[in-house]
């Protein structure tokens, strides 16, 4: 027995999600040419610690108007664009007593489809939540989220390590600085920094352990129990 906990965006899915979302929407606004170029610069910036992370969520919806629809389309489209190898991953967890959890600090509407696809309970996600008007156009992020401030993923873990019992040891698998901020704050007892789609220089350099693929992802979590 094991818990294992994912981040989402280019570690279970190949994408960033909420790029894809507000990809989508500049659709409605072609002459808007360089913005998603824009918002590409600021989620790197986010995800190599050089910003912080509500800094980069709150200047990434800011870019253009979103509705929730933007985000439940996204949801469907990314159950195409999982990881190669993730479904037979959780499989073989799920063989070995692994407990999964994703902890993405992406939006619910667009990760619980490809979660829920991927076989987890509405327990097993924690993402971020959109405050909306009556016809779905975001307002703004629902604050009242445990994931909604800049050490969120750790703030999940510590809810969860109060209110279950986890099977120990508690693994983190993630490709960015707030995953590896996570185990740095002592929440996990390991943590595996995935560099599979997208490699982050100061990830790699500061992890315990860094896979490049599902499989030596596979050798080092065999190696855990
Ligand atoms: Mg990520």
């Amino acid at each position: 027995m094991a818990t294992i906990f994912f981040d989402f965006d280019s570690t279970v899915c190949t994408k960033e999600s909420l790029d894809e979302v507000i990809a989508l929407a500049l659709k409605e606004y072609p002459e808007q040419t360089g913005l998603v170029e824009k918002v590409e610069t600021i989620t790197n910036q986010g995800m190599n610690g050089e910003l912080d992370f509500k800094a980069s969520v709150l200047a990434r919806i800011a870019v253009c108007p979103l509705n929730e629809a933007h985000f439940t389309l996204t949801g469907e489209h990314l159950k195409h664009c999982l990881t190669p190898g993730f479904t037979q991953l959780f499989d073989w967890l799920r063989s070995n007593d692994w407990d999964i959890y994703i902890v993405s600090g992406g939006f619910l509407p667009s990760v619980s489809p490809s979660a829920e696809f991927l076989g987890l309970s509405a327990e097993q996600i924690f993402a971020n939540g959109l405050r909306t008007d009556e016809t779905g156009n975001v307002l703004e992020v629902d604050e009242s989220s445990l994931l909604w401030t800049n050490r969120g993923k750790t703030k999940v873990i510590n809810h969860l390590k109060d209110t279950q019992s986890l099977a120990s040891p508690l693994v983190l698998v993630g490709d960015g600085s707030n995953d590896l901020a996570a185990f740095k704050a002592g929440v996990v007892d390991h943590f595996i920094g995935f560099g599979a789609n997208v490699v982050r220089p100061k990830v790699a350099a500061e992890s315990p352990e860094f896979v490049r693929s599902l499989s030596e992802l596979k050798t080092v979590l065999k190696n855990i129990i």
